[in-house]
């Protein structure tokens, strides 16, 4: 158990067996250690004088962005390659708050038959792709139409009737969209959400980055690190290797089927206090509706005698190889050493919740409608909050589920400093 030196200062994160934990002692429960649930444990902790149990199924902290040393001294990322990045001001100041951050620009390259072309398709890549003066050409034509710098999704452009914007489109969908979609969806691209897609844009620009935004890079010396410096204070206690489906008691309004939860109880208490959940809801009741279809992933890894095995932070397979990508860490972390690990990644159906691990949820009109009707079970919890990647059933970046753990947080907060003042009236 960590030793309190001051309020606020522990040494380490202050880990629990649940089977030892007094439940009335509590003040919040967190489900989940990823940013959603790491950064509402902080808050409620430190903002809100709370004290927090996090419970988590994995047997350590920090979600996806969990990082560890490799058997051969290289960084690497566990759950998939997770780089920062964001607009948003308020969000990386708080993230500065628990780690130094190195600026990292991500450049990912399609591997087209063995010539690289930078993705998002962008000017350097058309000129690749369709020779200097036909590129040139063509270049002028989406400048007219769209504007030079703009960023034009996939489906946009091949709503085109232009016959040369046509050939772009074809061209950009066939050898970046097509192949990599069905491997990484099993589903064509007009099938996945648009949304999807659009993620990465065609973009008329020289700009060979993956994104654009203001704030971008790694935390010096890693994720995990952070996630343990932003779980190092008095109040918070974290039970790994816990499932909350396995120490939660649901109770239900009735036994219908669409009854809606009424009280949840740990260690045979109903707990009062707020109930941030950050795991997937389907499994929460017990997949009662059925399971709600996400992609898995496998990883495999390689390490190579070699300072780098990759020109940039990923390669992306675009048109060949039953992988989708190749990342190479030390691009991304700016790890120094004379070997280096690459990770490729296979995409998969969820099909055993087991042995896989739900990393994407799968938009489209029926599955958010499957996710409803779970939702709606929860809606007559006031004190149960779903939050997050997989209980929000979204594709959300790790700058956006941030900020929304900030808003969820600060408004639980408010709300009981409110209630506190009526009652103290
Ligand atoms: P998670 O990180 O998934 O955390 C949920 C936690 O809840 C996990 O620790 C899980 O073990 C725990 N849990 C689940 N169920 C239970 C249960 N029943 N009981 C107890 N604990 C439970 N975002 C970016 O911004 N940049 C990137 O480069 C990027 N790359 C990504 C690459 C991949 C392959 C994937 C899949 C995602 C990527 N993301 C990226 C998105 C990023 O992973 C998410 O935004 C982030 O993980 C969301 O945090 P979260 O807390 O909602 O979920
Ligand atoms: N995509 C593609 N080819 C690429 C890059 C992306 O077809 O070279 C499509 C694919 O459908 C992918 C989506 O765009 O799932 C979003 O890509 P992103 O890189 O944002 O995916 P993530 O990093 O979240 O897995």
């Amino acid at each position: 158990m960590a030793l309190v030196k001051q309020k606020g200062t522990l040494v380490g994160v202050q880990y629990t067996d649940y089977k030892d934990i007094d439940i009335n002692s509590f003040d919040a429960v967190v489900v989940g250690s990823g940013f959603a649930g790491a950064v509402c444990a902080r808050e409620f902790a430190e903002r809100g004088d709370m004290r927090v149990l996090v419970i988590e199924k994995r047997a350590h902290i920090g979600g996806n962005m969990y990082d560890e040393l490799d058997e051969a001294g290289i960084l690497v990322h566990r759950y998939g390659p997770h780089i920062f990045h964001t607009n948003d001001g308020r969000v990386f100041s708080y993230l500065r708050r628990f780690a130094g951050w190195i600026g990292y620009q991500h450049n990912v390259l399609a591997d087209w038959y063995g010539t690289y072309l930078p993705v998002p398709f962008n000017k350097n890549s058309m000129e690749i792709a369709f020779g200097k003066e036909r590129a040139a050409h063509l270049t002028e034509k989406l400048i007219d139409v769209f504007g030079d710098g703009r960023k034009v999704t996939i489906n946009e452009l091949r709503a085109q009737d232009d016959p040369e914007l046509r050939e772009i489109a074809d061209f950009v969908y066939k050898n970046v969209f097509l192949y990599y979609t069905q491997k990484q969806w099993g589903l064509t691209p007009e099938e996945v959400d648009p949304s999807v897609t659009a993620r990465v844009p065609v973009f008329i620009s020289r700009d060979n980055r993956y994104f654009q935004d203001q704030y971008q890079g790694m935390p010096v010396r890693g994720y995990t690190d952070l996630f343990e410096q932003m779980l190092d204070y008095e109040g918070i206690e974290v039970c790994l290797s816990t499932d909350a489906t396995s120490v939660f008691e649901l109770e239900f309004e009735d036994d219908s089927e669409d009854a809606q939860l009424s009280a949840i109880k740990l260690h045979d208490v109903s707990f009062i206090g707020p109930i941030v959940y950050t795991g997937p809801l389907d499994e929460l009741f017990l997949a009662r509706f059925g399971r709600l279809p996400y992609r898995s992933l496998d990883f495999v890894y390689e390490t190579y005698d070699e300072e780098y095995k990759l020109p940039c932070g990923t390669v992306n397979y675009t048109v060949t190889e039953d992988y989708t990508r190749v990342t190479e860490f030390k691009h991304m972390t700016g790890q120094k050493a004379p070997n280096t690990t690459i990770m490729k990644e296979y995409s998969r159906a969820y099909t055993d919740p087991d042995a896989q691990i739900p990393y994407y949820a799968i938009i489209n009109d029926e599955n958010n409608a499957h996710y409803e009707r779970y939702r709606r079970l929860t809606e007559s919890l006031p004190n149960f909050h779903p939050l997050g990647r997989l209980a929000e059933y979204r594709y959300y970046n790790m700058d956006k589920i941030v900020g929304l753990a900030l808003d969820l947080s600060h408004g639980i907060l408010d709300e009981r400093a409110s209630a506190q003042e009526a009652a103290e009236e």
